[in-house]
């Protein structure tokens, strides 16, 4: 079975889910992450069937499926503080039913800040906003994201996670994703994939892992920074990230890379071809980034 990778990529009023799919297809990926709307605003246009229609088509004829492609909840929802809990209810619902009309299964969501209050009734106010939100039946699954820590966020440990799922009324309709530049940044060695992951398995479960976000870090372990860097060229380095594709245990799961566009002076420049590609070969290539401005400025 060919491992399943993809990215993030963009998704168009004008080209809806078709467009996305076209932009995975051009980066030699099989599957791929997408926000519904810009991740800092609520705006959402409405979903055309038409071009849904057509994308399903285009990804039964290049064995893409519809299983494997996830969207991500715009990170303006934050669950774990009341002041912004009747908004991100809301917004939730909406958007699961989006993704629901989309005829995806997966949604990636943040668990959310506390914003002062304590990690405690942080978790609490998510565990209260999510039994909410699935008191309307849905077929899509809520995939809490594990986090860096960055100032009050929740779910930087998988203990948190694990809290958040139980306390949910509906716990089966609880998945969750594994973010490698996030777990590295709040302090999980992933020198030691089995280990780090029996310690997955002990505390969440595997069979609750639906997502993996393959990412280096820019920074150090337990740094709670949050920025991502190029596979290979960050503080994780290619060598630990490569297990994360084709260990046993993460067979089928998608992987979905998040890593930052390439910059000179003038432009910017999508990386996933070249990520992608160096992925599937296994072996890191020191002239990566070099090869990806050489590419795109030719075009
Ligand atoms: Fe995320
Ligand atoms: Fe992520
Ligand atoms: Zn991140």
């Amino acid at each position: 079975m060919e491992e399943i990778i993809g990215c993030h990529v963009s998704f168009r009023k004008d080209t809806g889910l078709l467009g996305s799919l076209e932009e995975a297809l051009s980066y030699g990926a099989n599957t791929f992450m997408f926000y519904t709307g810009a991740p800092q605003n609520t705006i959402r246009f409405p979903i055309q069937v038409n071009q849904t229609l057509l994308a399903y088509e285009k990804m039964k004829e290049k064995g893409i499926s519809l299983n494997n492609i996830i969207v991500h909840a715009p990170y303006i929802i934050n669950l774990a503080n009341k002041k912004n809990q009747e908004f991100g209810v809301r917004f939730l619902k909406e958007e699961l039913n989006r993704v629901e009309n989309l005829g995806i299964s997966k949604l990636v969501l943040h668990p959310g800040s506390h914003v002062g209050v304590g990690s405690e009734e942080g978790i609490k106010n998510i565990i209260d906003s999510l039994n909410q939100v699935l008191s309307t039946p849905t077929s899509v699954k809520i995939c809490l994201e594990t986090m860096a820590g960055k100032g009050s966020e929740i779910g930087k440990t998988f203990e948190e996670i694990k809290a958040i799922i139980k306390g949910c009324i509906k716990e089966e309709q609880i998945m969750v994703c594994l973010d490698t530049c996030h777990i590295h940044d709040a302090g999980y060695d992933l020198k030691d994939i089995d280990h780090l992951l029996d310690t997955f398995d002990q505390t969440i479960g595997l069979s609750k892992l639906a997502c993996i976000h393959i990412n280096d870090s820019k920074n150090e372990p337990f740094s709670h920074k949050d920025r991502h860097e190029n596979i290979g060229y960050g503080y994780i380095g290619f060598e630990t990230l490569l297990p994360f594709l084709y260990h046993e245990k993460l067979k089928g799961i998608p992987k979905i890379l998040e890593t930052p566009y390439v910059m000179d002076n003038k432009n910017s420049y999508p990386p996933y071809l070249f990520e992608i590609a160096m992925l599937k070969e296994k072996k890191f290539s020191k002239t990566l980034l070099e090869d990806i401005k050489k590419h795109y400025r030719k075009d």
